[in-house]
Protein backbone atom coordinates (compact mmCIF):
# COMPACT_ATOMS: atom_id res chain seq x y z
CA UNK A 1 0.00 0.00 0.00
CA UNK A 2 1.52 3.86 -0.79
CA UNK A 3 2.25 4.75 2.05
CA UNK A 4 0.50 8.35 1.72
CA UNK A 5 -2.67 6.65 1.76
CA UNK A 6 -1.56 4.33 4.93
CA UNK A 7 -0.75 7.52 6.64
CA UNK A 8 -4.24 8.38 6.13
CA UNK A 9 -6.45 5.89 6.89
CA UNK A 10 -3.67 5.89 10.28
CA UNK A 11 -5.09 9.09 10.73
CA UNK A 12 -8.47 8.38 10.46
CA UNK A 13 -8.22 5.84 12.85
CA UNK A 14 -6.79 7.77 15.57
CA UNK A 15 -9.31 10.65 14.88
CA UNK A 16 -11.76 8.27 15.50
CA UNK A 17 -13.35 8.70 11.97
CA UNK A 18 -15.59 6.64 10.40
CA UNK A 19 -14.18 4.83 6.92
CA UNK A 20 -15.73 4.47 3.88
CA UNK A 21 -16.47 1.22 1.77
CA UNK A 22 -12.67 2.43 -0.26
CA UNK A 23 -10.80 2.43 2.81
CA UNK A 24 -12.28 -1.08 4.04
CA UNK A 25 -11.32 -2.40 0.87
CA UNK A 26 -7.85 -0.30 0.60
CA UNK A 27 -7.50 -2.19 4.64
CA UNK A 28 -7.67 -5.59 2.72
CA UNK A 29 -5.72 -5.13 0.07
CA UNK A 30 -3.03 -4.22 2.27
CA UNK A 31 -0.08 -6.87 3.19
CA UNK A 32 0.97 -5.27 6.52
CA UNK A 33 -0.82 -7.59 9.12
CA UNK A 34 1.14 -6.21 11.86
CA UNK A 35 -0.11 -2.78 10.74
CA UNK A 36 -3.34 -3.79 10.44
CA UNK A 37 -3.24 -5.37 14.42
CA UNK A 38 -1.88 -1.86 15.45
CA UNK A 39 -5.06 0.03 14.44
CA UNK A 40 -7.95 -2.56 15.40
CA UNK A 41 -5.74 -2.96 18.79
CA UNK A 42 -5.94 0.47 19.35
CA UNK A 43 -9.55 0.26 18.55
CA UNK A 44 -10.78 -2.67 20.16
CA UNK A 45 -8.80 -0.95 23.15
CA UNK A 46 -10.42 2.42 23.37
CA UNK A 47 -13.53 0.37 23.72
CA UNK A 48 -12.60 -2.63 25.63
CA UNK A 49 -9.14 -2.08 27.32
CA UNK A 50 -7.69 -4.63 28.28
CA UNK A 51 -10.90 -7.13 28.90
CA UNK A 52 -11.23 -10.08 27.02
CA UNK A 53 -15.16 -11.43 27.51
CA UNK A 54 -16.14 -14.82 27.23
CA UNK A 55 -19.11 -17.30 28.72
CA UNK A 56 -20.05 -20.40 29.55
CA UNK A 57 -22.44 -21.93 27.10
CA UNK A 58 -23.60 -24.56 25.66
CA UNK A 59 -24.73 -25.42 21.96
CA UNK A 60 -27.90 -27.84 21.11
CA UNK A 61 -28.70 -28.31 17.39
CA UNK A 62 -32.14 -30.07 18.38
CA UNK A 63 -32.62 -31.22 14.77
CA UNK A 64 -29.48 -31.73 12.27
CA UNK A 65 -32.96 -32.54 9.15
CA UNK A 66 -33.23 -29.32 7.14
CA UNK A 67 -35.58 -28.69 3.83
CA UNK A 68 -32.34 -26.40 2.59
CA UNK A 69 -29.11 -27.73 1.07
CA UNK A 70 -26.54 -24.63 1.59
CA UNK A 71 -23.79 -25.47 -0.49
CA UNK A 72 -21.29 -24.69 2.48
CA UNK A 73 -23.38 -26.68 5.22
CA UNK A 74 -22.21 -30.32 6.40
CA UNK A 75 -24.76 -30.62 8.90
CA UNK A 76 -28.07 -30.94 7.58
CA UNK A 77 -29.47 -34.09 6.79
CA UNK A 78 -32.42 -35.33 4.81
CA UNK A 79 -35.52 -37.46 6.54
CA UNK A 80 -34.45 -41.34 6.56
CA UNK A 81 -30.84 -40.57 5.99
CA UNK A 82 -28.64 -43.09 8.72
CA UNK A 83 -27.77 -40.46 10.63
CA UNK A 84 -30.68 -37.88 10.52
CA UNK A 85 -31.66 -36.73 14.10
CA UNK A 86 -34.25 -34.97 15.96
CA UNK A 87 -34.57 -34.58 19.77
CA UNK A 88 -37.43 -35.04 21.93
CA UNK A 89 -38.32 -32.41 24.21
CA UNK A 90 -37.40 -33.93 27.21
CA UNK A 91 -33.79 -35.16 25.35
CA UNK A 92 -33.07 -31.63 24.60
CA UNK A 93 -33.52 -30.76 28.73
CA UNK A 94 -31.51 -33.51 29.43
CA UNK A 95 -28.98 -32.37 27.24
CA UNK A 96 -28.66 -29.09 28.01
CA UNK A 97 -28.58 -30.38 32.00
CA UNK A 98 -25.33 -32.77 31.63
CA UNK A 99 -23.26 -29.09 32.36
CA UNK A 100 -25.13 -27.58 35.14
CA UNK A 101 -22.38 -28.32 37.08
CA UNK A 102 -20.25 -25.81 34.94
CA UNK A 103 -22.22 -22.94 35.85
CA UNK A 104 -23.67 -22.60 32.59
CA UNK A 105 -24.78 -18.78 32.33
CA UNK A 106 -26.40 -19.76 28.16
CA UNK A 107 -27.75 -21.96 25.88
CA UNK A 108 -27.11 -21.49 21.94
CA UNK A 109 -29.69 -23.12 19.95
CA UNK A 110 -29.58 -23.61 15.95
CA UNK A 111 -31.12 -26.36 14.28
CA UNK A 112 -32.29 -27.57 10.93
CA UNK A 113 -35.62 -26.28 8.83
CA UNK A 114 -37.51 -29.27 9.59
CA UNK A 115 -40.26 -30.18 7.48
CA UNK A 116 -42.76 -31.68 9.15
CA UNK A 117 -42.43 -30.36 12.78
CA UNK A 118 -45.20 -28.19 13.72
CA UNK A 119 -44.78 -24.76 15.30
CA UNK A 120 -45.77 -25.48 18.61
CA UNK A 121 -42.24 -27.57 19.28
CA UNK A 122 -40.30 -24.79 19.76
CA UNK A 123 -41.86 -22.46 22.58
CA UNK A 124 -42.83 -26.08 24.15
CA UNK A 125 -38.56 -26.97 24.41
CA UNK A 126 -38.04 -23.21 25.40
CA UNK A 127 -40.54 -23.24 28.25
CA UNK A 128 -39.09 -26.67 29.13
CA UNK A 129 -35.47 -25.47 29.58
CA UNK A 130 -36.34 -22.48 30.86
CA UNK A 131 -38.17 -24.62 33.89
CA UNK A 132 -35.12 -26.81 33.95
CA UNK A 133 -32.69 -24.15 33.99
CA UNK A 134 -34.52 -21.15 34.57
CA UNK A 135 -30.75 -19.42 35.41
CA UNK A 136 -29.43 -20.11 31.58
CA UNK A 137 -30.27 -17.14 28.93
CA UNK A 138 -31.83 -18.94 26.03
CA UNK A 139 -30.05 -17.72 22.95
CA UNK A 140 -32.18 -19.34 19.98
CA UNK A 141 -32.49 -19.38 16.44
CA UNK A 142 -31.34 -17.65 13.17
CA UNK A 143 -33.73 -15.31 11.59
CA UNK A 144 -33.52 -18.09 9.05
CA UNK A 145 -35.32 -20.18 11.62
CA UNK A 146 -38.02 -17.30 12.65
CA UNK A 147 -39.08 -17.01 8.72
CA UNK A 148 -39.27 -20.32 8.68
CA UNK A 149 -41.21 -20.50 11.62
CA UNK A 150 -43.63 -18.01 9.64
CA UNK A 151 -43.66 -20.30 6.74
CA UNK A 152 -44.92 -23.50 8.98
CA UNK A 153 -46.81 -21.52 11.11
CA UNK A 154 -48.78 -18.73 8.78
CA UNK A 155 -47.89 -15.99 11.79
CA UNK A 156 -45.93 -13.18 11.02
CA UNK A 157 -42.32 -12.87 12.94
CA UNK A 158 -43.84 -10.28 15.20
CA UNK A 159 -46.00 -12.94 16.51
CA UNK A 160 -43.49 -15.64 16.64
CA UNK A 161 -40.81 -13.62 18.21
CA UNK A 162 -44.02 -12.49 20.99
CA UNK A 163 -44.51 -16.48 21.65
CA UNK A 164 -41.15 -17.06 22.00
CA UNK A 165 -39.94 -14.79 24.17
CA UNK A 166 -43.05 -15.33 26.76
CA UNK A 167 -41.47 -19.27 26.57
CA UNK A 168 -37.43 -18.20 27.26
CA UNK A 169 -36.10 -16.42 24.27
CA UNK A 170 -33.48 -13.76 25.00
CA UNK A 171 -31.68 -13.15 21.73
CA UNK A 172 -31.60 -15.01 18.40
CA UNK A 173 -28.36 -15.94 17.22
CA UNK A 174 -26.25 -14.62 14.75
CA UNK A 175 -26.72 -17.08 12.02
CA UNK A 176 -27.87 -17.57 8.78
CA UNK A 177 -26.61 -13.93 7.71
CA UNK A 178 -23.13 -16.02 5.97
CA UNK A 179 -22.30 -13.19 3.07
CA UNK A 180 -25.27 -10.68 1.96
CA UNK A 181 -24.57 -9.78 -1.40
CA UNK A 182 -26.54 -11.32 -3.69
CA UNK A 183 -23.54 -12.34 -6.53
CA UNK A 184 -21.93 -14.48 -4.01
CA UNK A 185 -25.10 -15.68 -1.81
CA UNK A 186 -26.68 -17.76 -4.75
CA UNK A 187 -24.07 -19.98 -5.32
CA UNK A 188 -23.86 -20.88 -1.95
CA UNK A 189 -26.81 -20.40 0.24
CA UNK A 190 -30.24 -22.23 -0.37
CA UNK A 191 -32.89 -20.75 2.49
CA UNK A 192 -35.14 -17.97 1.76
CA UNK A 193 -33.53 -15.81 3.82
CA UNK A 194 -31.55 -12.98 2.63
CA UNK A 195 -30.37 -9.43 3.28
CA UNK A 196 -34.42 -8.31 3.20
CA UNK A 197 -35.48 -10.76 5.75
CA UNK A 198 -32.27 -11.29 7.88
CA UNK A 199 -32.36 -7.48 8.57
CA UNK A 200 -35.73 -7.39 8.64
CA UNK A 201 -36.29 -9.87 11.79
CA UNK A 202 -33.69 -8.90 13.50
CA UNK A 203 -34.96 -5.09 13.10
CA UNK A 204 -37.83 -6.95 14.12
CA UNK A 205 -35.94 -8.63 17.70
CA UNK A 206 -34.40 -4.98 18.28
CA UNK A 207 -37.77 -2.95 18.73
CA UNK A 208 -38.43 -5.74 21.27
CA UNK A 209 -35.62 -5.43 23.35
CA UNK A 210 -33.73 -8.30 22.14
CA UNK A 211 -30.24 -7.67 21.81
CA UNK A 212 -28.38 -9.80 18.70
CA UNK A 213 -24.87 -10.69 17.31
CA UNK A 214 -24.37 -10.44 13.72
CA UNK A 215 -22.20 -12.81 11.49
CA UNK A 216 -20.54 -13.23 8.62
CA UNK A 217 -19.00 -16.52 7.01
CA UNK A 218 -15.82 -15.69 5.22
CA UNK A 219 -13.22 -17.25 3.75
CA UNK A 220 -15.31 -19.52 0.08
CA UNK A 221 -16.28 -18.02 -2.91
CA UNK A 222 -16.50 -14.77 -1.83
CA UNK A 223 -13.93 -11.36 -2.01
CA UNK A 224 -13.03 -8.94 0.21
CA UNK A 225 -15.47 -6.16 -1.41
CA UNK A 226 -18.15 -8.65 -0.22
CA UNK A 227 -16.79 -9.11 3.17
CA UNK A 228 -16.73 -4.75 3.65
CA UNK A 229 -20.39 -4.74 1.62
CA UNK A 230 -21.65 -7.00 4.20
CA UNK A 231 -20.38 -4.92 7.47
CA UNK A 232 -21.32 -1.54 5.88
CA UNK A 233 -24.87 -3.00 5.70
CA UNK A 234 -24.95 -4.65 9.35
CA UNK A 235 -23.03 -0.87 10.71
CA UNK A 236 -25.71 0.50 8.82
CA UNK A 237 -28.52 -1.04 10.77
CA UNK A 238 -26.84 -0.57 13.91
CA UNK A 239 -27.05 2.50 13.43
CA UNK A 240 -30.77 2.48 13.15
CA UNK A 241 -31.77 0.24 15.86
CA UNK A 242 -28.49 -0.62 18.24
CA UNK A 243 -29.51 -4.03 18.80
CA UNK A 244 -26.38 -5.52 17.99
CA UNK A 245 -23.81 -6.54 20.40
CA UNK A 246 -21.32 -8.40 18.69
CA UNK A 247 -19.89 -9.15 15.19
CA UNK A 248 -18.48 -12.47 14.75
CA UNK A 249 -16.44 -13.49 11.68
CA UNK A 250 -16.89 -17.41 10.86
CA UNK A 251 -14.36 -19.08 8.71
CA UNK A 252 -15.90 -21.57 6.37
CA UNK A 253 -14.69 -25.10 6.96
CA UNK A 254 -14.50 -27.60 4.72
CA UNK A 255 -15.57 -31.02 5.80
CA UNK A 256 -12.65 -33.00 6.76
CA UNK A 257 -14.56 -36.48 7.85
CA UNK A 258 -18.10 -36.91 7.49
CA UNK A 259 -20.73 -39.39 8.21
CA UNK A 260 -21.49 -43.02 7.88
CA UNK A 261 -22.39 -42.83 4.20
CA UNK A 262 -18.84 -41.27 3.86
CA UNK A 263 -20.74 -38.23 1.76
CA UNK A 264 -19.11 -35.09 1.42
CA UNK A 265 -22.41 -32.89 1.73
CA UNK A 266 -19.84 -29.85 1.30
CA UNK A 267 -20.70 -29.21 -2.67
CA UNK A 268 -18.06 -25.96 -3.08
CA UNK A 269 -15.10 -28.13 -1.11
CA UNK A 270 -13.03 -28.22 -4.18
CA UNK A 271 -13.03 -24.65 -5.54
CA UNK A 272 -12.19 -23.35 -2.13
CA UNK A 273 -9.51 -23.16 -0.10
CA UNK A 274 -10.35 -22.31 3.90
CA UNK A 275 -8.57 -18.82 4.75
CA UNK A 276 -4.96 -18.63 5.92
CA UNK A 277 -4.63 -17.89 9.77
CA UNK A 278 -3.30 -14.18 7.96
CA UNK A 279 -6.40 -13.47 6.22
CA UNK A 280 -8.19 -14.53 9.20
CA UNK A 281 -6.38 -12.12 11.47
CA UNK A 282 -6.91 -9.57 8.63
CA UNK A 283 -10.54 -10.12 8.76
CA UNK A 284 -11.09 -9.47 12.34
CA UNK A 285 -8.75 -6.73 12.21
CA UNK A 286 -10.62 -4.80 9.69
CA UNK A 287 -14.04 -5.67 10.76
CA UNK A 288 -12.96 -3.94 14.20
CA UNK A 289 -11.85 -1.15 12.10
CA UNK A 290 -15.04 -0.77 9.77
CA UNK A 291 -17.74 -1.92 12.31
CA UNK A 292 -17.24 0.90 14.15
CA UNK A 293 -20.52 1.21 16.32
CA UNK A 294 -20.55 -2.46 17.18
CA UNK A 295 -19.50 -3.13 20.78
CA UNK A 296 -17.64 -6.68 20.54
CA UNK A 297 -15.81 -8.77 18.23
CA UNK A 298 -15.67 -12.02 18.69
CA UNK A 299 -13.62 -15.11 18.23
CA UNK A 300 -15.11 -18.50 18.12
CA UNK A 301 -12.51 -20.83 18.60
CA UNK A 302 -13.88 -23.90 17.43
CA UNK A 303 -13.59 -22.42 14.02
CA UNK A 304 -10.46 -21.34 14.23
CA UNK A 305 -8.22 -23.07 16.79
CA UNK A 306 -6.90 -22.22 19.87
CA UNK A 307 -3.85 -20.72 18.93
CA UNK A 308 -5.32 -17.98 16.05
CA UNK A 309 -8.07 -17.58 18.76
CA UNK A 310 -5.12 -16.21 21.25
CA UNK A 311 -3.43 -14.22 18.58
CA UNK A 312 -6.83 -12.94 17.39
CA UNK A 313 -7.14 -10.90 20.98
CA UNK A 314 -4.15 -8.50 19.53
CA UNK A 315 -6.35 -7.69 16.11
CA UNK A 316 -9.53 -6.58 17.38
CA UNK A 317 -11.28 -9.38 19.25
CA UNK A 318 -12.53 -9.08 22.75
CA UNK A 319 -14.66 -11.70 23.22
CA UNK A 320 -14.19 -15.34 22.87
CA UNK A 321 -17.06 -17.82 22.44
CA UNK A 322 -17.32 -19.94 24.63
CA UNK A 323 -17.77 -23.05 26.79
CA UNK A 324 -18.93 -25.28 23.56
CA UNK A 325 -20.02 -28.83 23.43
CA UNK A 326 -20.88 -30.57 20.73
CA UNK A 327 -20.73 -27.73 17.95
CA UNK A 328 -22.16 -29.49 14.70
CA UNK A 329 -23.14 -26.90 11.71
CA UNK A 330 -20.30 -25.99 9.83
CA UNK A 331 -17.90 -28.75 11.18
CA UNK A 332 -18.19 -32.38 12.64
CA UNK A 333 -14.71 -32.59 13.73
CA UNK A 334 -11.72 -30.75 12.13
CA UNK A 335 -8.08 -31.87 10.81
CA UNK A 336 -6.34 -29.45 13.36
CA UNK A 337 -7.14 -31.09 16.58
CA UNK A 338 -9.32 -28.45 17.40
CA UNK A 339 -10.75 -29.64 20.87
CA UNK A 340 -14.86 -29.66 21.24
CA UNK A 341 -15.09 -28.59 24.56
CA UNK A 342 -13.15 -26.11 26.70
CA UNK A 343 -14.31 -25.63 30.27
CA UNK A 344 -14.29 -22.13 31.95
CA UNK A 345 -10.36 -22.99 33.65
CA UNK A 346 -9.37 -24.06 30.13
CA UNK A 347 -10.67 -20.23 28.85
CA UNK A 348 -9.01 -18.09 31.75
CA UNK A 349 -5.83 -19.65 31.29
CA UNK A 350 -6.27 -18.89 27.16
CA UNK A 351 -6.94 -15.21 28.05
CA UNK A 352 -4.61 -14.64 30.59
CA UNK A 353 -1.57 -16.60 29.17
CA UNK A 354 -2.48 -13.73 25.78
CA UNK A 355 -1.75 -11.20 28.38
CA UNK A 356 -5.27 -10.12 29.15
CA UNK A 357 -8.19 -9.43 31.43
CA UNK A 358 -10.78 -12.62 31.73
CA UNK A 359 -14.03 -11.18 32.33
CA UNK A 360 -17.04 -13.32 32.14
CA UNK A 361 -20.97 -12.23 30.53
CA UNK A 362 -24.07 -13.33 30.04
CA UNK A 363 -25.80 -13.16 26.93
CA UNK A 364 -26.73 -9.74 27.33
CA UNK A 365 -22.77 -9.19 27.66
CA UNK A 366 -23.65 -7.82 31.36
CA UNK A 367 -20.83 -8.98 33.24
CA UNK A 368 -21.10 -11.92 35.56
CA UNK A 369 -18.01 -12.06 36.97
CA UNK A 370 -14.14 -10.40 36.47
CA UNK A 371 -10.51 -12.09 37.09
CA UNK A 372 -7.54 -10.58 38.37
CA UNK A 373 -5.45 -9.34 35.46
CA UNK A 374 -2.30 -12.19 34.66
CA UNK A 375 0.39 -9.32 36.03
CA UNK A 376 -0.57 -6.50 38.20
CA UNK A 377 -1.72 -3.01 35.73
CA UNK A 378 1.18 -1.40 37.58
CA UNK A 379 3.41 -3.75 35.86
CA UNK A 380 1.76 -3.39 32.49
CA UNK A 381 2.78 -1.87 29.33
CA UNK A 382 0.84 1.79 29.38
CA UNK A 383 0.34 1.41 25.44
CA UNK A 384 -1.43 -2.13 24.04
CA UNK A 385 1.06 -4.79 24.15
CA UNK A 386 1.26 -6.16 20.29
CA UNK A 387 2.88 -9.83 19.56
CA UNK A 388 5.46 -7.82 17.25
CA UNK A 389 6.75 -5.19 19.34
S1 LIG B 1 -26.93 -23.91 6.75
FE1 LIG B 1 -28.80 -24.17 7.94
S2 LIG B 1 -30.47 -23.85 6.44
FE2 LIG B 1 -28.60 -24.24 5.25
S3 LIG B 1 -28.62 -26.48 4.88
FE3 LIG B 1 -27.42 -26.13 6.74
S4 LIG B 1 -28.85 -26.39 8.43
FE4 LIG B 1 -30.07 -26.07 6.55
Amino acid sequence: MDEGLKRELEAKVYAGERLTRVDGEALYASDDLAWLGRLAHHRRTELNGDRVMFNVNRHLNLTNVCSASCAYCSFQRKPGEKDAYTMRVEEAVRKAKEMEGEQLTELHIVNGLHPTLPWRYYPRVLRELKAALPGVNLKAFTATEIQWFEKISGKPADEILDELIDAGLESLTGGGAEIFDWEVRQKIVDHATHWEDWSRIHRLAHSKGLRTPATMLYGHIEEHRHRVDHVLRLRELQDETGGFTVFIPLRYQHDFHDSADGKVRNRIQAETTMASPAESLKTFAVSRLLFDNVPHVKCFWVMHGLSLAQLSLNFGVDDLDGSVVEYKITHDADAYGTPQTMHREDLLTLIGDAGFRPVERNTRYEIVREYDAPVPLAQRRAEPQQVWA
